[in-house]
């Protein structure tokens, strides 16, 4: 199974996938944790272009165009060959990150996005994805008070930004409610987990 996890800045996607990864741990199921973008050298290279805060002169095309190549070089060395040998993925942000913060948050358009992640994701799709839906201003409070976070050139970016970030994931939420499962994020990490593990009996363990 191809699982994603996606939510606005501190909506607590990293630490959440922890807690998944325990549960599939304890239910013997193969898995692999990765994240975007990111996951494999060449995918961190890229990683560290777009997130360097001295790149503030990063056009919003340029952004897109390499979130969508880190993406390819990801699938095709990580994420493709464990889902050919039965291993489950677990993958901290996906495609619908690329819509969200590049084609509604940046304004470049979700359809845009969408024409070069089609192009980059040679149409692969998760399973499932859990959306962690946060307020901006919990999400924003969260992100300062975690010390060992990296810098990040969003960091910038001010409270309407993320806004724009939560009006664009519900966008993303409706078109596929099937995929797409939305968690309440502002509630304690155990309850959100506990919510997870109850989503992966019905779907994943059955
Ligand atoms: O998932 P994580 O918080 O580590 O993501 C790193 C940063 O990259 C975040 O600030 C996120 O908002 C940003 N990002 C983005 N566009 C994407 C994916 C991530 O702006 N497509
Ligand atoms: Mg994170």
């Amino acid at each position: 199974f191809f699982i994603t996890l996606e939510g606005g800045d501190g909506s607590g996607k990293t630490t959440v996938l922890g807690r998944v990864a325990a549960y599939l741990q304890n239910h013997s199921m193969p898995y692999l944790i990765t994240r975007e973008p990111g996951g494999v050298d060449i995918a961190e290279k890229i990683r560290s272009i777009i997130l360097d805060p001295a790149h503030t002169a990063m056009d919003a095309r340029t952004e897109a165009l390499l979130y969508a190549a880190a993406r390819s070089q990801h699938l095709a060395e990580v994420v493709e060959p464990a889902l050919q040998e039965g291993i489950t993925v677990l993958c901290d942000r996906f495609v619908d990150s690329s819509l969200v913060y590049q084609g509604y948050a940046r304004g470049l358009g979700i359809e845009e996005v969408w024409g070069i992640n089609r192009f980059a994701t040679g149409g692969r799709m998760p399973d499932l994805t859990f959306y962690l839906d946060v307020d901006p201003e919990v999400g924003l409070s969260r992100i300062a008070a975690n010390q060992g976070r990296e810098v990040n050139r969003l960091d910038l970016e001010n409270l309407e930004f993320h806004q724009k970030v939560q009006a664009g994931y519900k966008l993303v939420v409706d078109s596929d409610p099937q995929r797409i499962v939305v968690l309440d994020a502002g509630r304690p990490i155990h309850m959100v987990e506990q919510d997870i593990v109850s989503v992966l009996k019905d779907r994943i363990l059955k």
